[in-house]
């Protein structure tokens, strides 16, 4: 998802993304998402907090890293994988994706934006009367490179 990523182009649309939804790219969010960016896979949020307290050279305690993660991720920039329980950059630049799929080898994960899979939920939804909470579907494979 984000290999064709420049850092200077992800800067760019993270700085944009931040001022429409009313926060500041700070020097600790940004380190997150550069984290993320440099990982290029997704991380737990130990990992993250491992890696970052590392390159900041002192700790970062959990409740600022998951605010951070938080926020970034109401912003569009961030994605949680809710199945594995990591966070990745998301790529979709309106946020919409219908559906994530995660290698199990290597955690990759792909978002799909399909309006067709995103109607025919919507549709099940109202017919059996549950609301969903979980989007998008996750679905778990193997990529390419794992096969
Ligand atoms: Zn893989």
């Amino acid at each position: 998802m984000h290999e064709g990523y420049e850092w200077k182009s992800l800067r760019h649309r993270a700085l944009i993304a931040c001022d429409q939804a009313g926060i500041a790219l700070t020097p600790l969010r940004e380190a997150v998402l550069h984290g993320l960016w440099k990982a290029r896979s997704p991380r737990s949020a130990y990992e993250l907090i491992s890696e970052l307290s590392e390159a900041q050279g002192r700790r970062i305690g959990p409740n600022s890293a998951y605010r951070i993660l938080k926020l970034l991720s109401a912003a569009g920039l961030v994605r949680r994988v809710e199945s594995k329980k990591t966070y990745c950059l998301s790529g979709m630049p309106d946020g919409v994706a219908d559906i994530l799929i995660t290698c199990d080898g290597c955690g990759h994960v792909i978002e799909v934006s399909a309006k067709g899979v995103r109607n025919l939920l919507d549709q099940c939804s109202d017919t059996i009367g549950f609301q969903l909470s979980a989007r998008p579907t996750e679905i778990a494979g193997r990529c390419h490179d794992c096969d």
